[in-house]
Parts: C-alpha cells; sequence; structure tokens
C-alpha cells in the first residue's frame, strides 16, 4: 500500500510587506527597547535555514516584532510556531499572520523572562535526553540587553533539564551582539576566552553560524550580530551544580589578565586563602601560572570537582563571599 503521509507544504499566502506592516500598524522601533527590524525575507529565510529542519517541527520564536523571522519559519513547513511578544503595538499585525496560517501561529503577548513554554507544545514530543533533540526549536532576535541574561538562564535549565529543556535537547538558533557571539564560542587561549565561553561549552555545542552586517537592520545598531546555534550535550561536560561551576568561573574571570590562581584564591576565606587556593590547585593539577584565557574546560571540569570536595568537608565554604568579608572588614574599621 502507498505511504499516506501527506507532505507539509504550507506557504503563507500574499501579504503586505514587513516595510508596510510597519506603516499600517505605526510600529516605529523604539530605541530605549533596543528594537532592531529584519525586513529582508531572503536575511530571514537564510536566519531560518541555519536553524536546521524545521519540518514538522514545533518551534518558539522569542521577540517576533513585525514578524519576518516569523514568516519564514511559517514558510519552513513547521507544525507550530508560538510566538512571545512583549510589545502590545506588534500583537495585531501578528494576529493577521496568523489569520493567514490557520492553526499554524499561536501569539502570546507576554515576557520571555517569565514565560513559561514547558506545558505549551504535547508532551508525546518529549525526547530522553541521551537520544536525538526532539523536534522543538527556539528562535528569536532579540534586544542584546535581553539575549545575554536570557542565555544564561537558559543554561541553567539545560543543566537542570528544565523549562524549554524539558522536552529533551530543545536547540536554539540565538542573535547576539557579533562580539558576544565571539565570547560564547571562544576556544581556549583566544582573547575572547571569557566566562561565557566556559558556561555555553560545558553545556553545549556551540556554533557561530552567521554574522549579519549591522545594515541589514532598521535602524541600524552599532555593532554586526552573531547568530549562534547550541545544541545541549548528552553528557555535560563539567557534572557539577550549575551555581558552582558559575561561581568558579566567575571568581577566575574577574583577574582576566593575572594567573588563574589570583582569582581563584577568592573562592576562600582570607585565612586559609594562600593554603586552600594551593590544595585546590595541586589536586586538580592546574599550573597556578596559566591566564584564565588559557584554561581549557576540562581544567575548569578539574577545579570544580576538587572545589565540589572541599564544599563538601566545609559546609560553610559555598556560602563564602569574598565581597561581603570585604564590607564586614570596612563596616568594622568605621
Ligand atoms: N524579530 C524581529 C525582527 O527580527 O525583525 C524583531 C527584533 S527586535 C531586535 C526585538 C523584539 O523583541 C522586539 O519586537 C521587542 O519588542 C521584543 N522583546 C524585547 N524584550 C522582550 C521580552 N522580554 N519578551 C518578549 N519580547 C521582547
Amino acid at each position: 500500500m502507498a505511504a499516506t503521509r501527506t507532505l507539509n507544504t504550507f506557504r503563507l499566502p500574499p501579504l503586505p510587506t514587513i516595510r508596510e506592516i510597519i506603516k499600517l500598524f505605526k510600529l516605529k522601533a523604539v530605541k530605549q527597547l533596543s528594537q532592531n527590524f529584519l525586513l529582508d525575507l531572503r536575511l530571514t529565510d537564510k536566519i531560518v535555514r541555519k536553524a536546521g529542519n524545521l519540518t514538522d517541527a514545533y518551534v518558539y520564536e522569542v521577540g517576533p516584532g513585525p514578524g519576518g523571522i516569523t514568516r519564514s519559519i511559517l514558510n519552513a513547513s513547521v507544525t507550530e510556531l508560538l510566538v512571545v511578544e512583549k510589545d502590545s503595538r506588534f500583537i495585531p499585525g501578528l494576529q493577521m499572520l496568523s489569520d493567514a496560517a490557520p492553526g499554524k501561529l499561536r501569539v502570546v503577548h507576554g515576557d520571555v523572562l517569565t514565560f513559561k513554554v514547558e506545558r505549551v507544545f504535547p508532551q508525546s514530543l518529549k525526547r530522553r535526553w541521551e537520544d536525538d533533540p526532539p523536534n522543538v526549536h527556539i528562535i528569536g532576535n532579540l534586544p542584546f540587553n535581553v539575549s545575554t541574561p536570557l542565555i544564561i538562564k537558559w543554561l541553567e535549565n539545560v543543566s537542570l533539564r528544565n523549562g524549554p529543556f524539558a522536552y529533551g535537547r530543545t536547540q536554539m538558533t540565538l542573535t547576539f551582539q557579533k562580539e558576544v557571539a565571539e565570547r560564547l564560542t571562544a576556544t581556549t587561549g583566544s582573547k575572547q576566552r571569557s566566562r561565557l565561553s566556559i558556561m555555553a561549552q560545558y553545556l553545549c555545542d556551540v556554533q557561530h553560524i552567521l554574522t549579519i552586517p549591522g545594515r541589514a537592520f532598521i535602524p541600524k545598531p552599532e555593532v554586526d550580530v552573531g547568530l549562534v546555534h547550541f545544541t545541549p550535550l548528552t553528557r555535560p561536560r563539567i557534572e557539577q551544580p550549575f551555581k558552582l561551576v558559575e561561581k568558579v568561573v566567575q571568581n577566575v574571570f574577574q583577574f582576566r589578565r593575572k594567573y588563574c590562581h589570583r582569582g581563584l584564591r577568592m573562592l576562600f576565606p582570607e585565612a586559609q586563602r594562600l593554603e586552600s587556593t594551593g590544595k585546590l590547585l595541586q589536586l586538580a593539577d592546574v599550573d597556578p601560572t596559566l591566564r584564565p584565557i588559557q584554561l581549557s574546560v576540562s581544567h575548569f571540569k578539574s577545579l570544580c570537582d576538587v572545589y565540589r570536595k572541599m564544599c563538601d568537608d566545609d559546609p560553610h565554604l559555598f556560602a563564602y563571599n569574598f565581597r561581603e568579608e570585604l564590607k564586614q572588614k570596612s563596616e568594622n574599621k568605621r
């Protein structure tokens, strides 16, 4: 018997251009909200192609604005697209798009920083973590001041396998300031290597897949934009709690030009600082004179594993914060 599977070949009907939508609904970009729009649908098609094969996919688009990327996603044979937009001025235009794609586009007026996506798609999409990624994708061109805190929040969700990652290893394709995209993907020893490089790379395969010149946006931002693709790893390269890894990485990079022992020292109260830092470096087998940018993810793994053991032996250690100790000292002096 011939296969009965119908092909998902939906195309949007002819619609006003994005430029016309912006005019029609008076959608002037608000500078304070860092709104920069993509009007060229060939470019939004390219961005969406870079997200991977979206056939029959369930897609969560963050910050759709006037809907350029939204249109390209709808034309990519997806099963369902959910968009979350904070600025109410965009909702009528998105609603119009939803009418043109019956049953495919759900528009939510909300904030991506608080929106809970884990229950909106069918639970049958869920995959075991070790399996191939589920057919669930996150795509977005958000303002830079939102995309960086959001990726930190989502990386923590990756480590906990909750939020958007309750479906499994959900893939993300997101824009960042080019410089941030470079930091996210920076390799050991490169000058862009930073806290973000380690936090992203210990949990995900991270690829800088496209650079979009600033002039492609209206209005033009001051900087170029990098498109970054994230696929959570089946096994994180550091198997310790996210907050512990974040603490070690933050301490190391706060003195990014010094030797790494300088930042690591601040993990410990002053009275035990020298001795404990020496012990940490020795047990982790890390050369104290390496600079932060020279440390690989596997160096951080060893440091985090040893620091975890030290925290298990001393229940007060993890809560220790050298800034609070400094504050206390200066108050005592008054
Ligand atoms: N995706 C559109 C495009 O590429 O043309 C718009 C991009 S514009 C840089 C960012 C969009 O994200 C704006 O529409 C803005 O209102 C929306 N946005 C900003 N912060 C948001 C948040 N916290 N939650 C949801 N949407 C947000």
